[in-house]
C-alpha cells in the first residue's frame, strides 16, 4: 500500500447539504495545487457523474458498480480499471456511477467481508493518486459504510440550519462505531459549513453554535462555503466552479479549503511521529 495517498469520504446522511459540490470542487482545487486526484461517485443517483459532464450515466457500461462486482466475484479487474472505468474531468479523474449501484448495495449483504468491498476495489489505485475523494450517498446504509471503511478520513458538509446540525449526531455515532469496530485509523478532518449566507444572522448563529457544540474534539473548518447562484448553475453546465466562476467567492472558498485540508495532513504526519523522534 502506498501511504502517500489519502482517501477522503465526503459524507452526510442528509441530502442536499453540498457533498457532491464539495467532492468535485475540493477535488479540482487540490488538482490545482498539483495533487493527482480521483473522484469516486458512490451514490446511485449519479449526481457527481452528471456534474462531471457525463450526460447519461445510466448508459455507461463500466461504473463503480461493475468494479465492485468484480471485486466480490474475485475476477481480475486490473485491465478494466486502467482502460474503461476511469474518466477525465477538467484536472481530475472520475470513477462514475449510475443506478446499478443500488443493486450493488443489495448484493453486498450476501458477500464476504461486505464492509470492505469498496476499500479493496480502490486499493490498487492508491499508487496512482495523491487524493481519492469518495462522494457518499445520502444514507447510512451499506454503501456509506463501505465508503467510511475505505477512507482514511471524512469531511462532513453541513448546512447552517438547526436540523442539519442536529442530524450530525447520528453520523458522528456511525463514524465512531466504524472507527471502533472496523477502521481504527479513520479520522474526522472536519465539519464543513456549506451554503452559508453571511447576510443572515441565523447562518452566523448556527455557525457559532456548531463550533461550540463540536468543541475541541471535532474540527469545524475555518473556511465556510458561501451560498451563490453560480454554484447552483455548475451541474447544469457540467463545469467546476473554477471553470464556471473562477473569480467568485465559492471558487475562492474551495481553493482555501484545499489548503486547509493539506495543512491538516501535515499536522497529522507530525503528530503521528513516534515519541522522541524529530
Ligand atoms: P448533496 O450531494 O449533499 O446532496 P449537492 O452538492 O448536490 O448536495 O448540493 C445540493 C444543491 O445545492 C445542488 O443543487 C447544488 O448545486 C446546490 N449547492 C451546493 N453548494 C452550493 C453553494 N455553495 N451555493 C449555492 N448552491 C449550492
Ligand atoms: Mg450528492
Amino acid at each position: 500500500m502506498d501511504d502517500k495517498c489519502k482517501v477522503i469520504a465526503v459524507a452526510n446522511q442528509k441530502g442536499g447539504v453540498g457533498k457532491t459540490t464539495t467532492a468535485l470542487n475540493l477535488g479540482v482545487a487540490l488538482g490545482k495545487l498539483g495533487k493527482r486526484v480521483l473522484l469516486v461517485d458512490a451514490d446511485p443517483q449519479g449526481s457527481l457523474t452528471r456534474s462531471c459532464r457525463i450526460i447519461d450515466p445510466d448508459g455507461l457500461d463500466i461504473t463503480l458498480s461493475e468494479l465492485m462486482a468484480y471485486e466480490m466475484t474475485g475476477e481480475d479487474k486490473d485491465f478494466v480499471l486502467k482502460n474503461d472505468a476511469i474518466r477525465r474531468f477538467e484536472n481530475v479523474y472520475l470513477i462514475p456511477s449510475n443506478i446499478s449501484l443500488s443493486g450493488t448495495e443489495t448484493a453486498l449483504f450476501n458477500c464476504m467481508s461486505r464492509e470492505s468491498v469498496l476499500k479493496r476495489t480502490i486499493e490498487p489505485l492508491r499508487q496512482s493518486f495523491d487524493v481519492i475523494l469518495i462522494d457518499c450517498m445520502p444514507s447510512l446504509g451499506m454503501m456509506t459504510i463501505n465508503s467510511l471503511v475505505a477512507a482514511d478520513s471524512v469531511i462532513i458538509p453541513c448546512e447552517p440550519s438547526y436540523l442539519s446540525v442536529k442530524g450530525l449526531d447520528l453520523l458522528l455515532h456511525s463514524i465512531s462505531r466504524i472507527k471502533r469496530q472496523i477502521n481504527p485509523g479513520l479520522e474526522i478532518d472536519g465539519v464543513l459549513l456549506t451554503m452559508v449566507d453571511s447576510r443572515t444572522n441565523n447562518s452566523r448563529d448556527i455557525s457559532d453554535a456548531l463550533r461550540d457544540a463540536m468543541g475541541i474534539n471535532i474540527n469545524v473548518f475555518n473556511i465556510e462555503i458561501p451560498r451563490s447562484v453560480r454554484a447552483t448553475e455548475c451541474p447544469n453546465v457540467g463545469e467546476s466552479i473554477f471553470t464556471h466562476d473562477p473569480k467568485g467567492k465559492v471558487a475562492d472558498a474551495y481553493a482555501n479549503l484545499a489548503k486547509e485540508v493539506l495543512s491538516l495532513e501535515r499536522q497529522t504526519q507530525t503528530r503521528s511521529r513516534p515519541y522522541g523522534v524529530r
